[in-house]
């Protein structure tokens, strides 16, 4: 039998982690090095095949700015996966981002797959995060994590697929 899911996947993080790219990187395949910033949210679907299952993908990427903030529980409620996105070059960005776990842990739904995305680990020459800390704070906080690029598509679309793969099964 072949199973079809819908899953509503949000983005959070700081403005400027890479969100939006990582979003068109895996639905578009493109990257622009001057990203518009969102407001408020996007929109974008993109449909994935794993085992013998699709799973399509409803992705709500949000805008970031702490003036947005108390819109982001409509994007996160109900969202069967996070992708929480922190830039390797900045550790106020990677502080923001554990924020955000926290937020998801007392307030998003209790079985949602959380993905750790530490983005633009094409600038290993301005790395301020190391992948050895992220991948700890993963660890302890049942997340799983990549270092992607949305320059180079280094682990983008590995990140969906491994979402994908955990999302669980009706
Ligand atoms: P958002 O505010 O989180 O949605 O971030 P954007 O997607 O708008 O990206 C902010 C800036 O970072 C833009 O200038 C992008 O071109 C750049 N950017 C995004 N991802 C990467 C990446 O993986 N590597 C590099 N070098 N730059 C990136
Ligand atoms: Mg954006």
């Amino acid at each position: 039998a072949h199973n079809h899911l819908n899953a509503k996947l949000v983005l959070l993080g700081d403005m400027g982690t890479g969100k939006s790219s990582l979003v068109i990187r895996f639905v578009k395949g493109q990257f622009l090095e001057f990203q518009e910033s969102t407001i408020g949210a996007a929109f974008f679907s993109q449909t994935v095949s794993v085992n013998s299952a699709t799973v399509k993908f409803e992705i709500w990427d949000t805008a970031g700015q702490e003036r947005y903030h108390s819109l982001a529980p409509m994007y996160y409620r109900g969202a069967a996966a996070a992708i929480i996105v922190y830039d390797i070059t900045s550790s106020d960005s990677f502080a923001k981002a554990k924020k955000w776990v926290q937020e998801l842990q007392k307030q998003g739904n209790p079985n949602m797959v959380m993905a750790l995305a530490g983005n633009k680990c094409d600038l290993e020459d301005k790395r301020n995060v190391t992948a050895e800390e992220a991948h700890a704070y993963a660890d302890e906080n049942g997340l799983f994590f990549l270092e992607t690029s949305a320059k180079t598509a280094v682990n983008v679309n590995d990140t969906f697929y491994e979402i994908a793969k955990k999302l669980p099964r009706a």
